[in-house]
């Protein structure tokens, strides 16, 4: 499959999203322009997208190993960790309870949580050490009597740290508590299994595994009852209400699918990028950090580099017909270190220096050597520094 964006084109930010699935875009087409029928609808035009849905359902389940009833779709990743901690939150409006999170969440996740702080919830952060992991001491410590969930994500979006959801989610359930995971970063990515994780509720987003964008998912452990976010139709056991995205739920399932069957290849085959990439980066001059834990999404890079300006970086690479992403941002008023970057307490004449290579399955030793070229030539010109 060609991949490339143009011939000459790097894009390294496939975690930021990832290129649609060829298979998924054809069976898509089909459902947006021949069997584009409502699935509610009882006549003979909504069969198929009903049983397409159906069969999504079935497979998304599989794949994680949970039962069909437990999967709700949903418009992306946000929405899904909006409605797992809202929907838990939502049952004790007016008391204080408490939610323990993560300092290094995405913001679908430190957002959600803000909000309801502001409406009377109790929220804890817990912090995280230098690799970017959760101890499981400090949420026990956290815990009270007053506490209804926990959300920790799987695995991180900057750095790529992959957390102990099982230890974490045993220490919850220890004191009765739900446990929640944003695993948007590693679905498709890393082998994910319900009943290995013990987690409660878990959020995916089908762009991220070569999916389209705009459909997501909530796994709902069965017997959980969560309040509903979107109030209207019956769809989705009237849990969810809105007409299915029935294309979307087609693609996803078909990408989710053809990424879990190949997960040990890709992986090594991302490790050995990745492995290539430091060796070239050993090869240079330059003074820089990796960032994050061993364990971590395949293909993921975060490096710090000394004295060097991320965001200058970044769009110099960009002319250079290289894509990648930054931990940090400049405006016109002042530079900001982005919070997971803070909360891993990078010194900050490397912080500023970040840059967030994700890469993906279309990407070359070849690539490598040219962001590595690339970061060092700018680098020595001080084009950016
Ligand atoms: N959670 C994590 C960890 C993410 O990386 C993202 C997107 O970058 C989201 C949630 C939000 O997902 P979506 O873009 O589908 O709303």
């Amino acid at each position: 499959m060609n991949n490339k964006i143009s011939k000459n084109k790097i894009y390294a930010d496939h975690a930021a999203t990832t290129k649609l699935d060829e298979d998924a875009l054809l069976e898509m087409q089909k459902y947006q322009q021949e069997e584009y029928g409502n699935p509610s609808a009882l006549y003979s035009l909504s069969r198929k997208p009903h049983i397409a849905i159906t069969n999504a359902r079935d497979t998304i389940s599989q794949l994680i190993g949970a039962s069909t009833e437990e999967i709700f779709f949903t418009s992306c990743g946000t929405e899904a960790d909006n409605w797992a901690i809202k929907g838990v939150a939502f049952k004790y409006l007016g008391e204080k309870k408490r939610i323990i999170t993560s300092c290094i969440e995405h913001h679908a996740v430190l957002n959600t949580c803000a909000f309801l702080e502001k409406i009377g919830f109790d929220i804890v952060y817990l912090p995280v050490n230098e690799k970017g992991k959760v101890s499981t001491l400090d949420l026990e410590k956290a815990i009270n009597d007053s506490t209804i969930l926990v959300s920790i994500m799987m695995a991180n979006n900057e750095i790529g740290t992959i957390q102990e959801i099982e230890e974490l989610a045993i220490v919850a359930h220890k004191h009765n508590v739900l446990f929640h995971t944003d695993a948007v970063q590693t679905i498709g990515h890393v082998y994910v299994n319900i009943h290995n994780l013990k987690v409660d509720l878990l959020s995916a987003s089908a762009h991220k595994f070569n999916g389209p964008k705009g459909v997501g998912f909530l796994y709902v452990k069965k017997g959980i009852i969560i309040e509903n976010l979107l109030s209207g139709g019956g769809q989705e056991k009237f849990q969810r209400a809105g007409t299915e995205n029935v294309a979307g739920i087609v693609g996803m399932s078909i990408a989710l699918k053809k990424n879990c069957h190949f997960i040990e290849s890709n992986t090594a085959y991302l490790n050995k990028l990745v492995n290539y990439f430091w060796y070239k980066m050993n090869e240079t001059e330059l003074v820089y950090l990796s960032n994050g834990a061993e364990d971590r999404v395949p293909g993921s890079i975060s490096i710090s580099i000394k004295g060097a300006n991320g965001e200058m970086l970044m769009h110099c690479l960009d002319l250079m017909g290289i894509m990648v992403s930054t931990g940090s941002a400049c405006n016109s008023e002042k530079s900001e270190i982005s919070h997971v970057l803070k909360a891993i307490e990078i010194p900050e004449e490397f912080a500023f220096g970040t840059l967030r290579i994700t890469l993906g399955l279309n990407n070359t030793t070849d690539d490598i050597e040219k962001i590595v070229m690339g970061i060092r030539k700018i680098l020595n010109g001080r084009l950016c520094s």
